[in-house]
């Protein structure tokens, strides 16, 4: 125990109200909004911005339990009090970030990156929240909470990653999905780690109904990012990157955005940073949001003065199908501290700019599709200089998308042209018929 640490949930708008950690708990008791975990930042002040750096530093690639995982190697800055018996982590974080050496030069820019959170263990940057989420809640267990099982609703990602880190910590999960609107891989995740997965006919925001009704008594958790808890193990993306730079902080960032969670917690691990003096300026955020899925798009237009829900349409940025999101206050607050812009990107374009990118050696899902999309256009008007050192996110990995893979390169894919489609050449095994067609392929090909 850093008992020296402390932190708290506080009401987000300001009311006053705040909760110990260990409280089941989800928004305001008092206002209905949302809560954040507010940490006690005269204590984490007493170290020096150096003496943090250092300490981060001496944890990275450690098999010191629990150092060794990228969010708990940030633990006084996440969850300071919480036993370390009870944390439940798979060693996910430490992403590798990427230069896109090749795809940057397509586009002009020599100080391209690909912060690659795809690469975890179930998947997608989700492993990061839930490994805060599912660790505390195996510690309100071990404290005695009568707590029967976890929950969530989920376009995919979610759910799978609830489920891994809940099985690996022996608690039952619960998952809603929408029916027939999440990928194969997505689906088989939960069921594989023995999930109860109830599939629903509706949408995400259908399933985020059911669940707020099904936990309302307590006796399951809910795990969805209206949880501020995910929040702070997401919020260590941030940390790490500028870790990674040596401490130097990017330009700009661009990352994909469905419910906001994301986006916010990119803004507190910024803001952290800044308070405690570990960095001295601010990067610009950047949401991309799916054309099809836009609501604070629309709202960006519109200066942020007012925010109206939407109903999504289908889009293979599927993970970010999200018309009502729960974070879009902490989204706004973030967007705004960090000179914000919000893009949004076609179906076309998601899966053209991926497809291209992954010329380049890359993989990319469908929703760092939308940010490599939003890329190019904020460059093509002048909104992103091509001499800026830019850090793309990609949020989970292609692998999890094969059906967008398949339907790109077979050119089936409804809106979109497949420019840079790609196919077996089938043909019989002959010898000299195969080597007049890789001439004909280098050439075209690699001309
Ligand atoms: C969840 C998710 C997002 C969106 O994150 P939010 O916090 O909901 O905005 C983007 N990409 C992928 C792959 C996701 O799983």
């Amino acid at each position: 125990m850093n008992s020296n640490f402390s932190a708290s949930f506080r009401c987000i708008a300001g009311c006053g109200e705040t909760y110990p950690l260990h409280e089941i708990v989800y928004t305001c008791r008092k206002c209905g909004s949302l809560l954040e975990v507010s940490h006690d930042m005269d204590r984490l002040r007493e170290k020096s911005a150096i003496q943090w750096r250092e300490l981060f530093d001496s944890r990275m690639g450690t098999n010191r339990w629990p150092y060794g995982s990228g969010v708990w190697n940030k633990k006084e800055w996440v969850i300071p009090g919480i036993d370390d018996e009870n944390i439940t982590s798979m060693l996910e974080g430490n992403t590798n970030l990427l230069w896109a050496k090749r795809f940057g030069s397509m586009l002009g820019m020599d100080d391209l990156w690909i912060k690659m959170c795809g690469n975890s263990h179930t998947g997608s940057f989700k492993d990061l929240g839930m490994t805060v989420l599912v660790s505390m809640v195996n510690e309100m267990i071990h404290r005695g909470a009568n707590i029967k099982a976890v929950a969530c609703a989920s376009t995919g990602d979610t759910s799978a990653a609830l489920t891994a880190y809940a099985s690996y910590g022996g608690i039952p999960t619960i998952v809603f999905l929408p029916r027939n609107k999440i990928s194969t891989a997505q689906l088989v995740q939960p069921m594989s780690n023995g999930a109860i997965v109830i599939s629903l006919d509706t949408d995400f925001d259908g399933c985020m109904r059911i669940v707020q009704e099904v936990t309302k008594d307590n006796t399951i958790y809910l795990a969805n990012s209206m949880n501020s808890l995910r929040i702070e193990g997401q919020k260590t993306i941030s940390i790490e990157m500028v870790q990674q730079f040596n401490w130097d902080v990017p330009d700009t960032i661009i990352i994909p955005g469905g419910n906001l969670g994301n986006i916010s917690a990119l803004g507190s691990g910024f803001r952290m940073m800044l308070e405690l003096g570990l960095i001295k300026k601010k990067p610009r955020l950047i949401l991309a949001q799916a054309e099809k899925a836009n609501p604070l798009y629309l709202s960006y237009l519109k200066g942020f003065k007012s925010f109206e829900p939407v109903i999504p349409e289908k889009t293979l940025a599927s993970a970010i199908q999200i018309g009502d999101p729960v974070s879009v206050e902490k989204a706004v607050r973030a967007l705004k501290e960090f000179d914000g812009i919000v893009e949004q990107a076609g179906e076309d374009e998601l899966a053209d700019a991926a497809a291209l990118a992954d010329r380049t050696g890359l993989f990319c899902c469908p929703h760092t599709g939308v940010a490599l999309a939003v890329l190019i256009k904020l460059l093509d008007s002048g909104k992103i200089s091509k001499d800026e050192r830019t850090i793309v996110i990609s949020t989970a990995h292609g692998l999890k998308f094969s059906e967008f893979k398949i339907g790109y390169h077979e050119g089936t894919l409804k809106d979109v042209k497949s420019r840079h489609m790609n196919r077996p050449v089938e043909m019989e095994p002959d010898a000299g018929k195969v080597k007049k067609i890789i001439d004909q392929k280098l050439k075209e090909q690699y001309g």
